[in-house]
């Protein structure tokens, strides 16, 4: 195709309907049938990028390779197309807000008196259409993230407006919303769905197609009333049932004829084949599996499962490729201690201690992880799980006493994960920490490579604190030892216990690369090892 087709999908009624799994899935179905797609969320709130956020506040911080710390969305982005994606893909008010004033100050409004019409939103469109410029994109699928009427998302819905004034047919708007079951009633209602189209049309956009997140099917006369008040066609009514699992929503979608209905609305003729043979076996395997492990995930953001989406769904990737069923236990760290470990962990068949920054809930993690290596339980530490594999081997094996991170503990004797020297002069928090995809290579008789099946790799990171090479000789002599480093610099990425079962931490994040396509090998090599160990 020579052009790229935009999609702008708004969210009305509620949050939390799933615009992020919608667009995902419909990306996934158009390159099903051979488009190239990209999938951009615009975030209204201030924030530069979602980095400097607790995890509570918005979930889990997603990195890419280009090492933009952006919204959890990309996750799914990415675990559905296996298509990366960069910075760009991720813009908020904040990023939108320091451009424009950084223009100001540099002069380049030449005295105008700057604005949210023009020049807010010139610098949103521009971002929309960046991708289609620089990508080579059939489609460009932006989310807006909030909820319609929010009034940190006007000035994005005005920009949605223009834009599809300016493209005309090459521009459609997906409009997810809510038709609720009223119980007492015994009714699916409509009612909300109305409220919310009437407040895009007030703000000048009338959506091309809805889609529906509903409890119960619905029925012909429940499309017939959503399309006569929202003035779509009835076609364009697509039902989004609950389901139990996110991975069903593309088979769902192209069943109600998403796609078919995108391309109709866009005037694109296709009569290609949506072919999703991969997508389903990948699901049968999922439904079907035939063994059964129970790992606990020891972090301290358990209360909230988006903490850990990626880590969560790496494991769903490689239940499906192991064909086992994994019962995750969410552990709080601070839970744990030397008199219930035994019982928190017991009946465990793997452990992974989760990444995290600060002092809450460290010494659980600790404790938890002397649990995993004396016990020969398979463990997997990932950034900050690992970076405590290294302190309490350091504490209970080498009897460096309170060895500890200087994150933790800036005066400990033994600072056996020290900060970067590129870090120490470092003052803003955001986006300054080691960010991004960089090369790993693995020695070849190491658990790692077992996983891999490979000696070069590449994987995220997002850190400030580093494995301190001074201590670099002790550890190898007490037996834990280093299966990958960083060529260029030397700094240690993935550390083993070499008479451990499966004892593998990693400095890396490899639940960010983990798709359905190809689930992450070191979640897959872990799960093997759960299951050996059962
Ligand atoms: N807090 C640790 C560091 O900054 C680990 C970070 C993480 O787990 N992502 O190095």
């Amino acid at each position: 195709m020579s052009k790229t087709n935009y999609i702008f999908v708004t969210g009305g009624v509620t949050s939390s309907l799933g615009k992020g799994i919608i667009s995902a899935s419909l990306a996934k179905l158009l390159q099903a049938r051979g488009y190239n797609v990209t999938i951009q969320k615009l975030d209204p709130y201030i924030n530069v990028d979602p980095g400097t956020l607790n995890p509570y506040e918005h979930g889990e911080c997603y990195v890419t390779i280009d090492g933009a710390e952006t919204d959890l969305d990309l996750g799914h982005y990415e675990r559905f197309t296996s298509q990366p994606t960069t910075q760009a893909n991720n813009v908020t008010t904040g990023r939108i807000y320091s451009t424009v004033i950084n223009k100001e100050r540099r002069g380049d409004y030449l005295g105008e008196t700057v604005q949210i019409i023009p020049h807010i939103t010139d610098e949103i469109k521009s971002r929309i259409k960046l991708l289609g410029n620089e990508g080579d994109f059939d489609f460009v699928i932006t989310e807006i993230g909030g909820t319609v009427g929010d009034i940190e998302s006007l000035p994005y819905i005005e920009a949605v407006r223009q834009l599809k004034w300016e493209m005309g047919n090459q521009s459609i708007v997906i409009h997810l919303t809510l038709i609720p079951y009223l119980a007492a009633a015994g009714e699916l209602k409509t009612k909300p769905t109305q409220h919310s189209v009437k407040q895009l049309l007030q703000l000048g956009v009338q959506p091309d197609i809805l889609v529906c997140r509903t409890e119960h099917h619905l029925n012909l006369n429940i499309r017939h009333k959503v399309a006569l008040f929202c003035n779509v066609e009835t076609t364009s009514v697509i039902e989004s049932i609950d389901t139990d699992t996110i991975y069903n929503v593309p088979l769902l979608m192209k069943e109600e004829g998403l796609d078919t209905e995108v391309l109709r609305k866009l005037n694109i003729k296709d009569n290609r084949k949506t072919v999703l043979t991969q997508w389903e076996n990948f699901l049968k395997r999922l439904k079907n599996p035939i063994h059964e492990v129970n790992i606990a995930l020891v972090g301290k953001y358990v209360e909230l499962k988006d903490s850990y989406k990626s880590i969560l769904e790496s494991f769903v990737h490689a239940s499906a490729e192991n064909l086992c069923k994994i019962n995750i236990k969410m552990i709080s760290s601070e839970k744990v201690s030397d008199e219930n470990v035994d019982y928190m962990l017991k009946n465990m068949d793997g452990i992974l201690v989760a990444p995290g920054f600060g002092n809450r809930g460290i010494e659980g993690k600790i404790t938890a992880i002397r649990f995993a290596r004396e016990n020969n339980i398979p463990f997997l530490g990932i950034c900050l799980g690992m970076q405590c594999a290294v302190i309490e081997y350091g504490r209970n094996v080498l009897g460096l006493e309170d060895a500890h991170s200087t994150e933790m503990n800036p005066r400990t004797k033994y600072p056996v994960i020290d900060m970067m020297d590129e870090q120490k002069s470092i003052d803003n928090m955001g986006g300054t920490m080691r960010l991004g995809a960089y090369t790993c290579q693995i020695e070849k008789d190491s658990k790692a490579y077992l996983a891999y099946q490979k000696q070069t790799i590449e994987e995220r990171h997002r850190h400030r604190y580093e494995f301190n090479n001074k201590y670099l000789q002790d550890y190898i002599q007490a037996g834990m030892i280093v299966t990958g480093v960083n060529p260029k610099r030397n700094l240690v990425e993935i550390v083993e216990i070499k008479s451990h079962p499966w004892f593998v931490g990693v400095q890396f994040h490899p639940e960010y690369s983990s798709t359905v396509a190809n689930p992450h090998p070191l979640f897959v090599g872990f799960i093997k090892a759960a299951l050996n160990k059962k």
